[in-house]
């Protein structure tokens, strides 16, 4: 009886094992989504903060890898996708950061945030194993555990 209650869970890892593997490589969009998605679109106009939240939205928002250059200062000091003026500059003339119109900005800078270095590091926190991860990781350590003994 016993052993075949066992039997039917190891059938049950071995499918699992599979989808283990497989997950690897979505794992790596996630965090890249959930990066775009806690973004806070600030120092912008309505419009441009519309247009970078559907880009957001239909994954077509593509975060910068490297600073750009400003168009105000000259500067590289854009450290926002899609942004044409760095924070500093827009907060200081009161331009959208993306259009660099004087309109109306929805967010307002967070002057604070642009001189902490390890603030970009922060949004990288890994609490994306979420309760899929943790089901797959115990169905893993289980199927170790029977090929070792
Ligand atoms: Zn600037
Ligand atoms: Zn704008």
């Amino acid at each position: 009886m016993s052993s075949q209650k066992g039997n039917v869970s190891r059938s049950r890892g071995q499918k699992h094992q599979n989808t283990f593997a497989y997950k690897n490589d979505k794992h790596g969009a996630t965090t890249q989504l959930k990066k775009a998605k806690a973004k806070i679109h600030d120092g912008l106009c309505q419009h441009c903060k519309d247009v970078l939240e559907w880009k957001v939205k239909y994954n077509k928002y593509k975060t910068l890898t490297q600073p750009r250059k400003c168009v105000r200062c000259s500067q590289k000091t854009v450290k926002d996708a899609y942004h044409i003026i760095c924070k500093p500059c827009a907060l200081q003339l009161e331009l959208c950061c993306k259009c660099g119109k004087k309109e109306e900005i929805i967010i307002p800078v967070n002057s604070q945030g642009e001189t902490r270095d390890g603030d970009e590091r922060k949004t990288d926190v890994d609490d994306v194993g979420g309760d899929d991860g943790d089901l797959f990781g115990d169905e893993h350590e289980e199927e170790a555990g029977i090929d070792g003994s």
